[in-house]
């Protein structure tokens, strides 16, 4: 879709399947199990989806997906499925990897930072040679050290540690990447962890990552278990929801599998509710 000057493709890396009930955090099965049916294993079937900005002038990548870079033993433990990957999709929106100026890292999880770096040659280098890639300072910093973290299981460190330091923005705070693209914090899932807000007078599109990776995911309790601080995504929703419903953000899900957008509403009593938003898919499945 156009937003202003921005071109906005939503841009996806197939599909994998985490944990049911570590994506609903203290929602009862019955409840969940109702709106997204586990496989045998217990897990749902989430997509990755990342997003494309264009303005003429610079070619933004929000996320960079799974990548290509795991073991069979990976594939099979999180069912990825990539029919179509990423860099095949940004290749059917006209964009090659040398033509990408920015990506950024919402944060450096598996599924948030894969395509960071691709293998060539033996050796672990990055996928696009020309970007510069942005992250919270914090992320940056915890990501390195993952082996003390509590989701040290999240991170593949080939993702980030063989990116040179002088590859990276590192911000801290909410941070405009250029006018009308600014950087949020949403501190919760991780301490650290961004979305990116996109202005263009009054309309806006949020991509406001694993605050809200799913439209089930907006009513307040709906929280991942895999959050880091549970209560700071609550309280991060509480900040920022309200501020979508009365701006009418186009809210971008990043691991939906059916909805890929949708404004959020607000009833008398403050319950949250999803409106999708037309004109909004994927480039391909
Ligand atoms: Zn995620």
């Amino acid at each position: 879709m156009q937003l202003g000057d921005f071109e906005i493709t939503a841009v996806t890396d197939g599909h994998f399947r985490l944990d049911g009930g570590s994506m609903f955090g203290i929602v009862p099965r019955v409840l969940w199990e109702k709106k997204i049916t586990p496989d045998d294993q217990h897990r749902i079937r989430l997509v990755v989806r990342c997003l494309l900005v264009r303005n003429g002038k610079r070619t933004v990548l929000i996320d960079a997906g799974l990548g290509n870079k795991f073991s069979d033993e990976f594939r099979d433990r999180y069912a990825v499925e990539q029919p179509v990957t990423l860099i095949e999709n940004l290749q059917k929106a006209g964009v090659r990897p040398e033509d990408v100026t920015d990506v950024i890292n919402c944060h450096l999880h598996f599924d948030h930072a894969g395509w960071n770096t691709i293998r060539q040659d033996g050796q672990v280098v990055p996928t696009f040679p020309n970007a510069r890639y942005w992250s919270q300072r914090g992320e940056w910093e915890r990501a390195r050290d993952y082996a003390a973290q509590r989701d040290r299981a999240s991170f593949v460190p080939d993702d980030f540690l063989p990116l040179e330091r002088e590859r990276w923005e590192l911000v801290e705070g909410d941070h405009a990447v250029l006018p009308g693209m600014e950087l949020l914090v949403l501190p919760g899932h991780t301490p650290y962890t961004q979305g990116v807000l996109l202005t263009a007078g009054e309309q806006k599109v949020a991509f406001l990552e694993d605050l809200i990776p799913t439209a089930y995911h907006v009513p307040y309790a709906w929280i991942m278990a895999f959050d880091l601080h549970a209560a700071g995504t609550l309280e991060t929703k509480r900040k920022v929801l309200p501020r979508a419903v009365r701006e009418k953000w186009i809210c971008v899900f990043d691991h939906d599998p059916h909805l890929v957008a949708a404004r959020i509403a607000e009833d008398s009593r403050g319950r949250l509710s999803v409106v999708p938003a037309e004109g909004f898919s994927d480039n391909a499945g």
